[in-house]
């Protein structure tokens, strides 16, 4: 068996990616599918759209291999975003709800202000946002006919898209999911990695309706061979910014990794213990390549390159996402510009379900280059947030980053990134970590790779950006951004 097969399942599109044994990608196809914004905050999409885009991406890289030489298939999915499906027909029962959706942020606010807050963050590691699935899988409960009724009795199926995709390709056989999903649902014990009661019964969600959770790396099923041609086991399972973590090769405590796309989530590996922010980050699980549970420490921020889409499809002001990098060289500085993207509020380390997005400074003199600058730059500076919140959990400065993601393609954006940390920031040579680590775990499970050792040794640097900002320019600028956050912020 020369290969194996990744399933990246994005928020904005479905790939997916074939590997060889030094873990060079062969082909990779994607499949791109249509995200509906239908009241201000709300942001849905189409489950069986997704899973036909996701097959169909599957079967054009499939198509493009030799038959029969997959040896095992890993699947990696944007998180959180919850699906209830009939177990029966198979059908969603209303459209999946998207992690950037923020229909539920009343209830949760209610519930931050309840006595219930100290056990859910101690339990979880999650800050209570509407964010996680918990309350969405709720919300969906208490707005289809006799939706609790029916979760209780087992009628109703509940899953994150990895946990869906891989009851379709098993053609139903298999409801299951993983600690690196299951620790973002708001309703897994984060130490024992297993559905807490005390927590389902606050969320008022049914045992029966959850899948199994298994582990990251091991066979828990088989793709029906009507799917792709040929059996093919599935041996990896996890979010995808674990899956980037694991695709940058940081499979020990320390090492971190930014990823730029939709949002952008920093993680921090934080090994075998389970660590607790002390600076409104969240503690969740890193993938796994043994079956002994592996922590970190995550930043996420909601809206990252989705800005530069924005200016693209809304505003018309680029054609293409990476016209944004030419468009932000071609003037000297943001000409006193800042853009918070708080398009669904403000995740970490605000976590203000109110803010909205502001672009603020504009005169008479202000060109459609600075709303491209302001917006890559608005991207670097959430990043550094997150940063500077991990610096203070952990007490130490950060040696270097490593950045992957759509957006990490943006020379302007990384070598602004690298001023504005102060700190240098390295580029792999495949940025497309998500399907690389989901590869990973497939991988090592079926001995394809005998070793988390030789997975690490595939890891290449494209390029390093080295900061070269005067600290004062640094600190004036990063004044600015916190002015315009401060603005955003009812
Ligand atoms: P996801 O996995 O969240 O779907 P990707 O990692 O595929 O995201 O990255 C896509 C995002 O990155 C989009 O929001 C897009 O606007 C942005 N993006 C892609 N290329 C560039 C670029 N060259 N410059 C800036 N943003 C980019």
């Amino acid at each position: 068996m020369a290969f194996i097969l990744s399933l990246d399942e994005g928020t904005t599109s479905a790939r997916a990616a074939a590997y060889d044994e030094q873990g060079r990608v062969l082909a990779m196809e994607s499949s791109s599918f249509a995200c509906q914004y239908p009241h201000a905050g709300w942001v849905e999409q189409d489950a069986l759209e997704i899973w036909h885009s996701q097959l169909d991406a599957a079967r054009r890289t499939v198509a493009r291999l030799p038959a029969g030489e997959i040896a095992a298939c890993g699947i990696t999915n944007q998180r959180e975003t919850t699906v209830v499906w009939d177990r029966v027909t198979g059908e969603p029962v209303a459209p999946a709800i998207v992690w950037q959706c923020r229909r539920t942020a009343p209830f949760c606010a209610e519930l931050a202000a309840s006595g219930h807050a100290v056990t859910i963050t101690g339990k979880t590691g999650l800050v209570i946002d509407a964010y996680f699935s918990a309350s969405k899988i709720r919300w969906i409960l208490d707005h289809i006919p006799d939706g609790h009724a029916r979760a209780r009795q087992g009628d109703l199926l509940f899953g994150n898209i990895d946990t869906w995709l891989i009851w379709k390709l098993t053609n139903g056989a298999v409801h299951v999911t993983d600690p690196t999903n299951a620790s973002r649902t708001m309703l897994m014990n984060l130490e024992s990695g297993e559905w807490d009661e005390a927590l389902l019964s606050i969320f008022g969600v049914p045992r029966a309706m959850l899948p199994r959770i298994a582990p990251s790396s091991a066979v828990i099923g088989v793709i029906a061979a009507g799917h792709l041609g040929v059996e093919i086991p599935i041996a990896g399972i996890a979010g995808d910014q674990q899956a980037a973590l694991a695709g940058q090769a940081c499979f020990r405590p320390g090492l971190s990794k930014n990823t730029y796309g939709t949002g952008c989530f920093a993680l921090l590996h934080a090994g075998a213990k389970r660590p607790v922010s002390k600076n409104r980050l969240l503690a969740t699980r890193a993938a796994s390549a043994t079956t002994a549970p592996q922590f970190a420490i995550e930043g996420s921020v909601f809206i990252a390159g989705a800005a530069i889409q924005w200016l693209r499809d809304d505003m018309g002001l680029i054609k293409s996402a990476s016209d944004s990098d030419m468009l932000a060289s071609s003037i000297s500085d943001n000409g006193g510009i800042y853009f918070v993207p708080a398009f669904v509020g403000l995740g970490a380390p605000h976590w203000d379900s109110a803010a909205t997005g502001l672009i603020s400074g504009i005169t008479r003199a202000t060109k459609p280059a600075h709303f491209a600058r302001a917006a890559l730059e608005g991207i670097a500076y959430q990043t550094r947030e997150l940063v500077e919140a991990m610096e203070a959990d952990t007490g130490e400065r950060l040696a270097e980053l490593r950045v992957d993601g759509g957006a990490a393609r943006n020379n302007f954006l990384m070598q602004f990134q690298a001023d504005i940390l102060g700190c240098p920031i390295v580029r792999p040579a495949d940025t497309e970590t998500t399907a690389l680590g989901a590869a990973y775990l497939a991988g090592l499970a079926v001995g394809f790779w005998k070793s988390v050792e030789e997975v690490e040794s595939f890891w290449r640097a494209d390029r390093r950006f080295e900061p070269g900002m005067s600290t004062s320019d640094r600190e004036r600028l990063w004044s600015g951004w916190k002015t315009a956050v401060g603005r955003c912020r009812l």
